[in-house]
């Protein structure tokens, strides 16, 4: 893989004095330089509304932001860009089938299985959307590696399971879950299926097509692109199907005081003015990635994780966190009688950026007896001094706090 570090312009700065060593890409990755210019050159050359104008600006922001779709697709394996749902990020991607998809197709009786490792992104939705249709939510065991219990999941899946819905790699383990199989066992009982691809898209090449599933949600700023834009994948007929959860300009084909029909996909769910510069930036970050080469960034971040791996078993007293032997970039680790937060605080100190806490995942943590942990998450410019200057910081912060 070409050496990115240079590309990132974050990356080149002292923190306490310190260089800063980033461990914390699993939150948001940091912008590449081509991610800055194109968000730069759209604000100051194209930018209009989309959709609306005759002018030549609004074409060629409706243009960008078109085109930005159609990176997407591509990026997604997907044939038609007509699945390319913009959203805010991942959670509000889970919202939409939730309150779109969950609302008009779940019931008492029905069921909706989740996996015991997910973001709280992808339960609280779905337990807002329970309450209300009287679904049911089933939630499948992961051991003590964190590899989910697929013999669970069998018995957990009747004709009453409409949606499956899971992580594709746990942010706060680093489990990297077989959705493709998983997909595949819904489909049997007739489930549609949901991805939360938000730390799935970071670590390797997404073929929506090849994984058999009905929506894949993810965001921006966990690739490389600015906050504030992510992407919902459906189905094109199955989006089709479903009812606006937003309602505004441009998701509608007439509106009267008596009844308003509305657009097919996508534009039937990007009700208002989108975030056409964070989609220019969104298409931007696939393409940086794409020129990177999706596999080589996985095999390089795959180097750093085993280095990183390494280097954490050599500090006495302390246990990784999430074994699995499929794992992505993520490095969850407690040390024995040391706060996660007091650890993250020092390491900040010696310039090393780590996320420490619960990461959103509370049920996860509580199944294997903690209530956080300390985080390092890797990225395409992640290298292995990143995480020997992590072994350094951890063993001079232990002095102290031990
Ligand atoms: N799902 C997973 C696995 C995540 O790691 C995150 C963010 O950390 C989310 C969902 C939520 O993403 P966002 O906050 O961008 O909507």
């Amino acid at each position: 893989m070409r050496d990115v570090r240079a590309e990132f312009p974050t990356l080149q700065q002292e923190v306490h004095g310190k260089p800063l060593v980033y461990l914390d890409s699993a939150a948001s990755t940091q912008q590449a330089q081509a991610v800055l210019d194109a968000v730069a050159a759209y604000g100051s050359r194209d930018h209009a509304n989309v959709h609306r104008g005759v002018h030549t600006l609004s074409q060629r922001a409706t243009q960008a932001f078109e085109d930005a779709r159609a990176d997407v697709a591509r990026f997604l394996g997907a044939s038609d860009p007509r699945g390319v749902v913009f959203t805010r990020g991942t959670t509000e991607g889970i919202n939409l089938v939730a309150w779109s998809w969950g609302m008009a197709n779940l019931g008492p009786g029905d069921a909706v299985v989740l996996t015991e490792m997910e973001h709280h992104s992808n339960i609280v939705p779905w337990q807002l959307v329970a309450e209300r249709t009287g679904a049911e939510l089933r939630v499948v065991p992961f051991d003590e590696r964190g590899v989910l219990d697929l013999d669970v999941y069998a018995q957990q899946l009747d004709v009453r399971v409409k949606l499956v819905s899971m992580v594709h790699v746990s942010n706060a383990l680093g489990t990297i879950n077989p959705v493709k199989e998983m997909a595949a066992m819904a489909r049997e009982v007739g489930a549609r299926v949901l991805i939360d691809g938000a730390q799935g898209v970071v670590h390797g090449a997404v073929d929506v097509a090849d994984l058999g599933c009905d929506f894949y949600a993810f965001s921006g700023h966990k690739i490389y692109a600015p906050t504030g834009i992510g992407v919902l994948w459906g189905r094109p007929e199955l989006l089709d199907t479903m009812p606006p959860w937003h309602g505004g300009g441009e998701m509608i084909r007439e509106v009267s005081f008596e009844q308003t029909t509305y657009a097919d996909a996508p534009a039937r769910f990007e009700a208002g003015t989108p975030n056409i510069g964070g989609a220019v930036g969104l298409a931007a970050a696939v393409r940086w990635m794409e020129s990177v080469g999706i596999d080589a960034i996985a095999a390089h971040e795959a180097e750093v994780l085993a280095h990183g791996t390494a280097v954490l078993e050599a500090v006495d007293g302390l246990r990784i966190v999430g074994t699995a032997p499929d794992k992505a970039g993520v490095l969850s680790f407690v040390v024995d009688g040391v706060h996660p937060q007091d650890l993250g605080t020092l390491l900040d100190r010696y310039g090393v950026a780590v996320r420490t806490g619960h990461h959103c995942a509370q049920p996860a943590l509580r199944r294997l007896g903690l209530t956080a942990t300390t985080r390092a998450s890797i990225a395409a410019y992640t290298t292995a001094a990143d995480l020997d200057a992590l072994g350094s910081g951890l063993e001079r912060a232990l002095r102290l706090l031990r």
